[in-house]
């Protein structure tokens, strides 16, 4: 492997030069009046990066996983029935963990190459007369297929089904890149980790509960202790922390939203659009298949290829990081071995991403797949020469402020 190559796993992302830095510091004391006054500005950016005013936003230590396990916990009590698509591996993670709590979870099998059923969803909440289902579960971008979810019409389908059940999003790897709005879309609990979007190491956990979320835990009966919101949200209202908080993490997270809110969302969306279409069109230009059959769902974050019948997805992901030091997402779950992944979300340049796209031509080329090599890279240059052009005045915005921080 070689360091200085970019990573094109679809997290832990690359970690750009200044927040490597900013999370290179001293110890500071967390009962300090220094730590009391750094907090409130990490809501504040947090809240615009969720797209919430009203929610109130929790930082765990932990990664995603632990987000999802905080939501469930102060909000559900055992034996309560939620509802949940199954669409890949990380939609699966989160049902079985609901089941790990003693929930019932109401299971709507859909086609791992689509998004979430959203007609399905309405029907059996509306077949639901007693109000039984007391949350319904949606994972915003399934990492494993490349496939992203109508939130806004989960939403709608809630509504009108008549529907009191709680919107739990699970957006580890769409907060933060791809459009997210949680006050619009009605969300009650929206969850991420520090190392996707937020171009973090792994260790954060962050929630964000609405009024209503917050107003279900408290009567929620499953334990909680570590995760418990009402805790941390005592305490951080005061300027302090439950336990040891990890600075060194929060102090990049500062500065990762500083980047953010210099570069504005609507820029970090568009950009994360126009990265991930340059990988669709070299995904087009070797004529590979999406595992995303309707592009309208295509995730901006990573691009989930299916590989040719007589291949293998994790030999190609093995071969590109033993013969030329980078690495990639291998197929997950169904999609093992039939299925690669390109990840390419948060800090990533066209330049790095071309690098990608020419360095998987080549172990696929080595391998014998039936591609003419540099043709991937043909479209994506062609398109990235376009497309970023009209922004060029923003991506000097985004490499000033670096350059400042690291000053
Ligand atoms: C990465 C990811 C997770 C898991 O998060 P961890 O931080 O590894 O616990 C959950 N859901 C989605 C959609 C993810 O991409």
């Amino acid at each position: 492997m070689s360091l200085s190559n970019p990573v094109f796993i679809p997290g832990p992302t690359n970690l750009p030069e200044s927040v490597r830095r900013a999370i290179d510091m001293p110890t500071i004391d967390h009962r300090s009046p220094a730590f009391a006054a750094f907090m409130p500005r990490l809501f504040d950016g947090l809240k615009r990066v969720f797209g919430t005013r009203d929610a109130k936003i929790f930082i765990f230590p932990g990664t995603g996983t632990g987000g999802w396990e905080s939501t469930v916990a102060n909000t559900l009590s055992r034996g309560d029935r939620v509802l949940a698509c199954r669409h890949g591996v990380f939609s699966d993670k989160w049902i079985r963990l609901c089941q790990s709590f003693g929930l019932i979870v109401d299971i709507i099998d859909c086609d791992w190459r689509g998004p979430a059923d959203v007609a399905r969803i309405e029907e059996v909440l509306r077949a639901d007369t007693g109000q039984q289902i007391k949350a319904v579960l949606a994972t915003h971008n399934e990492t494993a297929t490349g496939v992203r979810s109508d939130l806004a019409g989960i939403r709608d389908a809630i509504d009108a089904a008549g529907s009191n059940a709680l919107f739990f999003v699970d957006g580890v790897s769409s907060i933060a890149s791809m459009d997210f709005q949680m006050d619009q879309w009605g969300i009650d609990a929206a969850v991420t980790g520090s190392q996707k979007g937020l171009m973090l190491p792994a260790g954060l956990a962050i929630v964000a509960l609405s009024e209503k979320a917050l107003e279900a835990s408290k009567t929620a009966g499953l334990p909680r202790y570590f995760f418990d919101c009402n805790q941390m949200g005592q305490m951080t209202d005061a300027g302090g922390f439950p336990y040891t908080p990890p600075m060194q993490l929060l102090a990049g997270l500062d500065h990762s939203l500083d980047l953010l809110m210099t570069e504005g969302m609507d820029q970090v969306f568009s950009r994360h659009f126009k990265m991930a279409e340059g990988v669709r069109q070299a995904v087009a230009a070797w004529n590979l298949e999406l595992c995303c059959q309707d592009l309208q769902f295509a995730s901006d974050t990573v691009t989930t290829i299916l590989v040719p019948d007589e291949f293998n997805g994790d030999e190609l992901v093995s071969h590109a990081y033993s013969r030329y030091g980078m690495s990639f997402g291998v197929g997950l779950g169904k999609l093992a071995g039939k299925a690669f992944r390109i990840g390419h979300l948060g800090a990533l340049s066209e330049a790095q991403a071309l690098s990608g796209l020419a360095v998987i031509e080549m172990a696929m080329k080595d391998l014998g797949y039936p591609i003419v090599c540099g043709a991937g890279v043909a479209a994506t240059q062609e398109w990235y020469r376009t497309a970023f052009n009209t922004h060029s005045e923003s991506s000097t915005e985004i490499t000033k402020s670096s350059v400042e921080n690291v000053a």
